[in-house]
């Protein structure tokens, strides 16, 4: 069985984001587009990756790759296969990028050499594939070490991390004592914000890009209110007919999709109406999501009277279908059992839901559904890379409220674009922001709008494009 999968991408014209951008941010991205396809020169620009679904990196290369190659660049993405025992050492990796223990497994010479075992494994086709002077992205620790030899290779590598702790501390300096030898010597490495660069790299060749979203995507195309109402219906997450809506929705590809499928959820008693607020959490199963604190402060609000009648969905991917996430069908159990505690008048009002993952297309449209209903969206992460379900919603206009951590505080300034909550534990801030949301309707719209503009202007795909461009003019100059 072959250890490399090349993932398909369809070419897409940026020419889409006239309507967003305007004409002169138009004519400069047209204008960075041909100097980039002149400067690589025929080279391919290759993505590595762990995982063809599931999480920020998955979701934001299927239309970064379309663009690029719209645009004439030769952009590919390659996903390596690796062992369970490798994935639970770059989980472990992960949450210590993030600053925490994760499971608290050693990350000594026998991880090291699981590691590097993955890493050949894989390197014999992908260099099968890759030519030496090509451009090679490399994301996150899952493919750090292929480095070296993409590099020995002659290929220019440069490694991005999408993940990063505020405040460094051991578990840091455990991950980074863990990558470096295998990062050294590339060209470039890329951060999502600057807090997150470690003192080891050269400050010349690290660039802070944010990631960003796709508004014609599946995820965050516009859908109108039947439209999201008969996504909903049929796939369970509320009560009731179809409506006068289909569940459909435009593929990348521009093809009409319909969601077919139905969410595995958990609940007790019905589903929500189509007119109750809904508290939504989109999310992997992941403990830095915090799912079980999301519940508290929803507890916390029905307690205090404060929650309007509404209800809160908690959705995430079905478990199973996250091949490089090995810790979350841990957590979803953990969710389940916090549930299966609350008092019976708490726990009709909250719905564990677990989205189809077979067709992601599908999956994404029903993510955009739910975002688009929701009353409020709340991101209630304990560490968060950038939080791009936290883009997404306020590129939906949706009041956000949000811990302020990692890349969440680079997008919200609090009481402008959303509500920040400065301890990510505290439950009863939570609970009375989302109270204060659910009452002021003018509040709502004022955060949603503010919100929305301020995704147009910094976080949509032509802009993330651009500064790759301007990597790889400094990088070649
Ligand atoms: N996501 C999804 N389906 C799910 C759960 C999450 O498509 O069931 C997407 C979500 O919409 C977002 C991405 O996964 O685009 C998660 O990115 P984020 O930066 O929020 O967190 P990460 O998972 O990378 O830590």
């Amino acid at each position: 069985m072959p250890q490399v999968e090349e993932v398909a991408v369809t070419p897409e014209s940026i020419a889409r984001f006239g309507t967003l951008l305007g004409a002169d941010r138009m004519q400069a991205a047209e204008e960075a587009a041909r100097a980039t396809v002149l400067r690589l020169n025929g080279r391919t620009w290759w993505n590595i990756n762990s995982t063809a679904t599931g999480g920020g990196v998955a979701e934001m290369l299927p239309s970064l790759l379309a663009y690029a190659q719209g645009v004439g660049v030769d952009a590919r993405w390659l996903v390596i296969t690796g062992t369970p025992s490798f994935f639970q050492l770059t989980k472990r990796l992960h949450h210590a990028l993030h600053g925490m223990p994760g499971d608290g497994s050693p990350l000594g010479d026998n991880e090291r050499a699981v590691y590097e075992a993955v890493m050949d494994d894989n390197a014999g086709e992908i260099l099968e594939m890759i030519r030496p002077h090509d451009i090679v992205l490399l994301h996150d620790p899952q493919t750090a070490g292929l480095a070296p030899v993409l590099i020995r290779h002659g290929a220019t590598v440069i490694w991005r991390c999408h993940v990063g702790a505020d405040v460094f501390n051991d578990q840091t300096d455990v991950a980074w004592s863990f990558l470096k030898p295998s990062l050294e010597d590339v060209a470039a490495t890329v951060f999502s914000r600057q807090a997150y660069v470690p003192e080891w790299c050269d400050p010349d060749r690290t660039v802070i890009i944010a990631p960003s979203i796709d508004a014609f995507a599946p995820k965050n195309q516009e859908l109108d209110g039947p439209t999201i109402r008969a996504i909903l219906a049929h796939t369970g997450l509320i009560a009731g007919e179809l409506g006068d809506g289909q569940p459909l929705f435009q593929r990348l590809d521009g093809t009409t999709g319909r969601v077919e499928r139905q969410a595995d959820v958990i609940r007790q008693g019905a589903a929500p109406a189509w007119d109750t607020p809904l508290v939504v959490q989109v999310s992997r199963w992941d403990p830095l999501k915090d799912p079980v604190g999301v519940m508290e402060a929803f507890a916390s609000l029905v307690r205090q009277g404060d929650d309007l009648g509404a209800e809160l969905v908690l959705a995430g991917p079905n478990v199973s279908a996250v091949s490089d996430d090995p810790e979350g069908q841990e957590t979803f159990n953990a969710v389940v059992a916090a549930w299966h505690a609350l008092p019976d008048a708490i726990r009709t009002r909250i719905h564990l839901a677990s989205l189809p993952m077979t067709d992601s297309a599908e999956n994404a449209a029903i993510v955009n559904a739910l975002q688009r209903h929701a009353a409020v969206v709340v991101q209630k992460s304990l560490r968060e890379g950038f939080g791009l379900t936290v883009t997404e919603a306020m590129w939906k206009a949706r009041p956000v409220v949000a811990s302020r951590v990692g890349g969440i505080q680079d997008q919200i300034v609090d009481g402008v674009h959303g509500l920040l909550i400065d301890d990510a534990t505290d439950a009863a801030a939570f609970a009375a922001a989302l109270g204060k949301i659910l009452k002021d309707h003018s509040l709502a719209a004022r955060l949603g709008t503010a919100a929305r503009e301020r995704v147009q202007e910094e976080y949509l795909g032509v802009q993330h494009l651009m500064r790759y461009t301007d990597l790889l003019k400094k990088l070649e100059g």
